[in-house]
């Protein structure tokens, strides 16, 4: 997986994760334990999409997606070419 195809993926899992939290406010209490456990599951998988994916291709050196600007074009690291 490229670093840009999993920043786009971990931006989409935090918009879902955001609308289900949100959709439980609407809900209320009976859908409260169904929503836990997705958003649970949701942060999850964004955290292991960014350790295993969201990396410099050449040092290694993991990235913070939310913090990472959207337009660099190289490794803060390292200084290496990103895709
Ligand atoms: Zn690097």
């Amino acid at each position: 997986m490229s670093l840009k195809k999993a920043r786009k993926i971990i931006n989409i899992l935090f918009f879902t994760v955001m609308a289900v939290a949100f959709s439980g406010l609407i809900l209320g209490d009976r859908f409260l334990p169904l929503i836990l456990i997705t958003v649970v599951a949701l942060l999850f998988t964004m955290i292991y999409i960014s350790a295993t994916y969201f990396k410099c291709p050449h040092c290694n050196s993991g990235f913070t997606p939310r913090y990472f600007p959207a337009d660099a074009t190289h490794c803060p690291y390292c200084g290496g070419k990103l895709e």
